[in-house]
């Protein structure tokens, strides 16, 4: 991940514990969870969130 980029993305991401993928905008301003498990998966950080799971895919 670039953190010099100024566009935001949304990021699939796996979930570490049930595996479950999620679309998650890079720039969450809200903590995202997993829809199945309930496990955080992104923390807003006043700009890009912190991804607490394996990002599978980068979509722009
Ligand atoms: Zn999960």
């Amino acid at each position: 991940m670039e953190d010099k980029s100024v566009r935001s993305r949304f990021l699939r991401v796996k979930c570490e514990d049930c595996e479950n993928e999620q679309i998650i905008f890079d720039r969450a301003t809200t903590v995202v969870t997993c829809a199945i498990c309930g496990r955080t998966l992104a923390v807003p950080r006043g700009g890009k969130a912190l991804i607490k799971g394996e990002i599978t895919e980068v979509l722009e």
